[in-house]
Parts: structure tokens; C-alpha cells; sequence
């Protein structure tokens, strides 16, 4: 795995693509300038003069030539919405990257990876697997349907778990602390969790009861 880990301060880069998922769920892919980066880490993204920028984790692996993030349009936020608005060939700041989440040194110890997020908490349990899909990873994925099951063939199925808290469709219909309370987790499964923090305030609380050690527990929050 690369160790390699430039930051670029706040540069231009121009946007290839916007792809919409949901209606309210898009990826942006932009140019990537070379720029190295773990999965894992997040970067800031803003309008050029905009005062405001906001984390997104990459969702791109790191063997793409492009940079991807995955982006929910929050009611009444401002980055989110205002970079669902931006078209192919518009400039888009980007400081970064930054963060560990995913730290080579602990992702690549033996043993199994169980990665948990929520929503767009997704985004870097995809780029750690479009760059190592050979790795001893499995997903549970929370979202209300299966709509938010983003880029599923990116994914071995059979590693991929989906919580649907709101529809019939998905691998488990409930919610994923449900789904958590009602499975056997391994004992020496390094856990990362990435979403919203209710969920994940949640999901620890369940993985403490069920005696997995803190230490083998990593988290992003989201908001
Ligand atoms: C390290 C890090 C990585 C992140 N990566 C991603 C990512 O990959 N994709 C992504 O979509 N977001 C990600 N976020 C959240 C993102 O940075 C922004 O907070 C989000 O896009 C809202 O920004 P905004 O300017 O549109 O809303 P603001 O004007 O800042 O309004 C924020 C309000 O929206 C709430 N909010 C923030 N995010 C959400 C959400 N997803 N759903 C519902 N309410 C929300 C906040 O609690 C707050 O009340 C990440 C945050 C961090 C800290």
C-alpha cells in the first residue's frame, strides 16, 4: 500500500463528470493532478471564491486517474447543494488530502476488516475497496432503501450486507444496529465505522456489549 502522502494547499481542479445516484445523491469526479492519497482520507472542497468549503472523503481508489468524492445534498446546507449545481468543465477548490482513517499500518495487519457506515458514509469503504478488492473486508451498509446501496457492483456481493430501515428490498429489512444485535461478530474483527454519529454512537454501544475490544474500533463522524 502506498505510504505516500503530498497535501495539495487549496488548488484548482476542473470537474469531468457529475453523476447522479439518487435524487438527492450525486458523485463528482474531477481532475486529479497527480495528487496522492490514502482511502481514507477526505478532502476539502469549496466553489472557487466561496468562503465556505466542506470534507468529503475520496471516493476513488487509489489506482483511478480521476478523483471521485460521493456527496448528499443536505436540506438547506450550502457546499452540498452548491456543488450539486456545477457542471462539467467548472473549477472546484480542493485542499487536501488529510485525515486517518484507514491507516495502512492498521488496515493491513492479518485479519478480517468489518467496515459499517451509513448514507455517504460509504465513500471510503469504496475507495479502500476499488484499490484492494482482494481484501478480507465485508460492508454493512445502513440506509432508509435500496437506493442507497451506491455503486453496488463495485462490491463482492457476498460481502456487501444492506440495512434498508425504510423498504422490503435489501439483504436485511431493519435497520443495521438491528442487524448488528442479531449476528455474530468476529471477536478479532478490526471494525471501522463511518456515517452519521447517532449511528455510530449506536453501533458501538453494541459492539462493546457483544466484547469487542475498543482498541479493535476506528470511527470518521460525519455530523
Ligand atoms: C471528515 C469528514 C468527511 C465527510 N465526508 C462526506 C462525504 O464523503 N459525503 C458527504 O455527503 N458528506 C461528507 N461529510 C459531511 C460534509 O462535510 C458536510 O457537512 C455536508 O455536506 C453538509 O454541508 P453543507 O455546507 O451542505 O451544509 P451546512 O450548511 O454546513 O449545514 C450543515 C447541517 O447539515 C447537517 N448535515 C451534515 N451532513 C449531513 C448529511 N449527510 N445528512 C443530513 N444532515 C447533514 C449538519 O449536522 C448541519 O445541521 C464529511 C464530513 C467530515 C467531517
Amino acid at each position: 500500500m502506498q505510504m505516500m502522502n503530498v497535501e495539495v494547499e487549496k488548488t484548482v481542479f476542473v470537474l469531468e463528470q457529475v453523476r447522479h445516484l439518487t435524487e438527492s445523491t450525486y458523485v463528482l469526479r474531477f481532475s486529479r493532478n497527480e495528487m496522492q492519497f490514502l482511502p481514507g482520507q477526505h478532502l476539502a472542497l469549496g466553489l472557487p471564491g466561496a468562503k465556505e468549503l466542506r470534507e468529503y472523503s475520496i471516493y476513488s481508489g487509489v489506482h483511478d486517474d480521476f478523483l471521485e468524492v460521493l456527496i448528499k445534498e443536505v436540506d438547506d446546507g450550502i457546499v452540498s447543494r452548491q456543488l450539486k449545481n456545477i457542471s462539467k468543465g467548472d473549477e472546484i477548490l480542493v485542499r487536501g488530502p488529510r485525515g486517518f482513517f484507514l491507516t495502512p499500518a492498521a488496515v493491513s495487519k492479518p485479519g478480517k476488516l468489518l467496515f459499517i457506515s451509513s448514507g455517504t458514509g460509504l465513500a471510503p469503504f469504496h475507495s479502500f475497496v476499488r484499490s484492494y478488492p482482494d481484501s478480507d473486508y465485508s460492508i454493512v451498509h445502513g440506509g432508509r432503501n435500496i437506493s442507497e446501496a451506491y455503486d453496488l457492483e463495485d462490491y463482492k456481493k457476498e460481502l456487501f450486507t444492506i440495512c434498508t430501515s425504510r423498504g422490503d428490498k435489501g439483504d436485511f429489512p431493519g435497520r443495521l444496529t438491528d442487524f448488528l444485535l442479531q449476528n455474530e461478530l468476529d471477536p478479532k474483527a478490526r471494525v471501522y465505522l463511518c456515517g452519521n454519529s447517532n449511528m455510530i454512537y449506536d453501533a458501538m454501544d453494541i459492539l462493546h456489549a457483544k466484547g469487542l475490544p475498543q482498541k479493535q474500533v476506528f470511527t470518521e463522524v460525519y455530523f
